[in-house]
């Protein structure tokens, strides 16, 4: 069919017929009808006097049907340039010249792509007012040009891989109108996936969904099995359409052309099939048709799967397959959105493993994988549709539940905390997984994704402090202490870098004279502008849990040494400083070489400084730990083991340590004058301190009567209220200078 109706011939007149002189020339006349470009000549009532033979192949019309007509009436179609006429007309009057690439149409509709060149014609060449234009077919060129770049151009707009695809078999079906164009997606388990059929029937898309491909799976299934093309002419008769020709009747498609799609490695990753309405092999427009499309489809397809992976990555974890907190965090918004406009309540639920660290630490993180595993699966078993889960980090999860009350949340907690403590076995050995929960309800605890997992986090915490593998709700209460909390930490983190904390010390004696100084032990004050007195008790966890604490201590150090330097040129005799140290600071490799550096800087020796430790680092198997102690033992320093009897008393480790002192609790000393263990437990302790040639500093000694009882049993050292509080450097001053004359002055 035409694209447009023709309009009625115009015969030539005697004032418009012109013929051109030199096309009477028998041998010109073959050699211009030889050629592949389309010539015509018009005279200067702009109608056709001449075409060649290369315009009858190129458009279809013989030259009578032309003759005498004006050009633009015959071959421009619904998408030629609306502008092309006027543009040709101003430029052969002002250059008597045109070139430009444009879409003309032939005969039965089908689109040319032309680069055309008008010359306004002359005497000599056909006459003053006409024109000679030359036009060179460029379809597969321009078919060429126009398909990629609308392609690409659909890539950089992020079109989905099915829009991509459809607009490529649109555009084919455009230049071949015979033509039904598929692409079917191959998918890594070998099966196929309609991506693009726009003229084929939905219902037989939807049959050839997930079908495997194989030898005999049709034209598509069988081209993606062999990776070739494949070719049936007749699919009511070919043996590979046999399970597939009933299915296609009804569309009245006679043949198919399939040929793979092909990734950079060369391996199937789709089919590209040419579908015709009679039994026939496709012509050299498909195949040429084809050729451009595989590479286009290829470059699509392998584009889009990188962009899943890449979104597999960036919003999903590698380890469990679950959310990150990215993804979370959108589809939580998302969630919350919906919970509020219909009403409704939710709970996050933030979880953390219990002990995690612990096996991934004597495990290896090989089992910590494992664990993380199995416990996401069991997270995810009992989840419903619309409630979500994510991994956040390490051994952290969160879950959000949609439409659910307090009760049901805690409910859906203990269950959590059921199905995830089933023994399971990692490398060879059971475990049986505990967690801690904290649970933030929507909207009441928190309107937004932020404050719930904040709050969530700060119940869970709580959980987990109270004790492990328990359900915590949040409470405002919670939200006050961590607020509390974080700003003590901001203020901590001032008053170091302003260094407006100070070191108290208190007064060991000796227990046979106690106006003698055994040493003193320095102890950290914290003077707030507005809060006052910061008790230790307070701001020393929160140093370690702020990772504050390994600056504190080296500041600490470096005043203890300071001050007790300061005190040997005042003359005062201040036998040695006790410090207490973090067991943090213990995994730093550089931590005693830096002990050893703020003696130096004070001119101080080993043996003037003893290093408090607690039963915790004691019992730190670390080798980094180890290597400390070893290299601060190897150094000549004298470690102290501070609160024994609080912890785990392990009396295994006294001998197998450098302990040079033991600090029995002021628990037990307080207890002595009332209970009979306390006694016999302290009094165990001394003989075995005795025995490993250690000597006891009894803590908190408050009362005449405690001091006799330990005098009375042996203990050396004495440390407490009755003798002297912590105090100020000049009031230790003072002290010394109110003790009874003693030997050391
Ligand atoms: P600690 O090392 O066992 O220090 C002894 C604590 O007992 C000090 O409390 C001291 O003031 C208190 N005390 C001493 N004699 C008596 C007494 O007769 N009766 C009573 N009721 N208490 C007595 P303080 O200074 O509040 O320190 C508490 C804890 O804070 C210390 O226990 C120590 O573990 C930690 N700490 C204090 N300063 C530092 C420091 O500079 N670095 C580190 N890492 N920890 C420190
Ligand atoms: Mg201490
Ligand atoms: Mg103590």
């Amino acid at each position: 069919m035409p694209a447009f109706a023709p309009p009625s011939l115009v015969p030539p007149s005697p004032s418009n017929a012109y013929a051109p002189a030199p096309l009477a020339d028998a041998p010109l006349r073959h050699a211009l009808d030889a050629s592949d470009n389309a010539i015509i000549l018009t005279n200067s009532a702009r109608r056709v006097v001449y075409v060649n033979d290369g315009f009858t192949r190129l458009f279809g019309y013989q030259p009578a049907e032309v003759l005498g007509r004006i050009l633009s009436e015959v071959l421009l179609g619904p998408h030629s340039n609306p502008d092309l006429l006027e543009r040709i007309r101003t430029n052969l009057q002002t250059c008597g010249q045109f070139r430009t690439d444009t879409l003309l149409y032939s005969k039965t509709g089908q689109p040319r792509w032309v680069s055309l060149v008008i010359n306004a014609s002359d005497e000599d060449t056909g006459g003053p007012g006409g024109s000679i234009s030359i036009l060179t077919d460029i379809t597969l060129t321009k078919m060429h040009e126009v398909l990629q770049t609308r392609v690409l151009e659909g890539m950089v707009n992020e079109l989905p891989l099915s829009d991509l695809m459809a607009l490529v078999c649109r555009e084919v079906q455009r230049i071949a109108p015979e033509v039904t164009a598929t692409i079917l997606a191959v998918d890594a388990q070998g099966r196929l996936h309609p991506l693009a059929a726009p003229s084929l029937p939905e219902s037989i898309s939807r049959t050839l969904d997930g079908l495997p491909i194989g030898p005999t799976v049709g034209s598509c299934g069988t081209a993606a099995f062999l990776n070739t093309p494949v070719l049936v002419t007749d699919i009511r008769t070919d043996p590979l359409w046999a399970d597939y020709k009933d299915l296609f009747a009804p569309s009245g498609l006679r043949a198919c052309w399939s040929s793979p799609i092909r990734d950079h490695r060369g391996e199937p990753i789709g089919t590209f099939a040419f579908y015709f309405r009679e039994p026939r092999a496709p012509d050299a427009l498909h195949q040429r048709l084809v050729q451009v499309c595989l590479h286009l489809c290829a470059l699509a397809i392998e584009r889009d799967s990188t962009h899943q992976r890449i979104h597999q990555l960036a919003f999903f974890d590698v380890l469990t397959g679950l959310p990150n907190r990215a993804l979370f965090r959108n589809s939580a918004d998302r969630a919350l959105t919906d919970l509020q406009q219909g009403g409704h309540t939710g709970a996050l639920l933030f979880l953390d493993l219990d002990r995690f660290k612990q096996i991934n630490e004597t495990q290896g993180h090989a089992a910590g994988d494992v664990l993380l595993s199995e416990v996401a699966k069991r997270l995810t078993q009992g989840l419903r549709a619309r409630d979500l889960i994510a991994r956040l980090s390490g051994d952290e999860f969160v879950l959000l539940l949609s439409e659910c009350t307090t009760e049901q949340a805690v409910q859906s907690a203990h269950r959590v905390l059921h199905d995830i403590a089933q023994p399971l076995n990692i490398l060879g050995q059971t475990h049986v997984p505990h967690a801690s929960i904290g649970i933030a309800m929507f909207p009441n605890d928190g309107d937004t994704i932020d404050t719930l997992l904040r709050h969530a986090d700060q119940a869970m915490h709580q959980a987990k402090s109270d004790h492990r593998h328990s359900m915590q709700l949040f409470s405002a209460e919670m939200n006050r202490r961590a607020q509390e909390r974080a700003s003590l930490e901001r203020a901590l983190q001032q008053a170091l870098s302003e260094r407006s904390l100070t070191l108290h010390y208190q007064p060991q004696v000796l227990s046979s004279s106690p106006g003698t100084l055994h040493g003193v032990e320095a102890l950290a004050r914290w003077n707030h502008p507005q809060w006052g007195m910061v008790p230790p008790s307070q701001f020393i966890p929160v140093a370690e849990d702020a990772g504050l604490i390994h600056e504190l201590t080296l500041w600490l150090l470096d005043e203890a040494c300071r001050q007790l330097a300061a005190w040997r040129a005042a003359g005062h005799d201040v036998p040695c400083v006790a410090v207490n140290l973090s067991g943090r600071s213990f995994h730093r490799p550089e931590f005693s070489q830096e002990i050893g550096d703020a003696l130096q800087r004070h001119g101080l020796r080993t043996s003037d400084v003893l290093l408090e430790i607690t039963e915790s680092v004691m019992m730190d198997a670390r080798p980094v730990t180890l290597k400390n102690i070893e290299a601060l033992h190897h150094q000549g320093f004298k470690l102290s083991l501070d609160d024994f009897g609080t912890g785990y008393s392990s009396l295994s480790y006294l001998h197998r340590l450098p302990i040079s002192e033991l600090k029995l609790d002021m628990a037990f000393v307080q207890d002595l004058t009332t209970s009979a263990t306390a006694r016999a437990l302290t009094v165990s302790v001394l003989s075995i301190a005795h025995s490993l040639g250690m000597v006891v500093v009894a803590e908190g000694v408050e009362t005449t009567g405690q001091q006799q009882w330990l005098q009375a049993h042996g203990c050396p050292v004495m440390q407490g209220y009755l003798f002297g509080k912590p105090l100020p450097p000049d009031e230790i001053e003072a002290w010394l200078c109110a003790q009874a004359p003693s030997p050391y002055r």
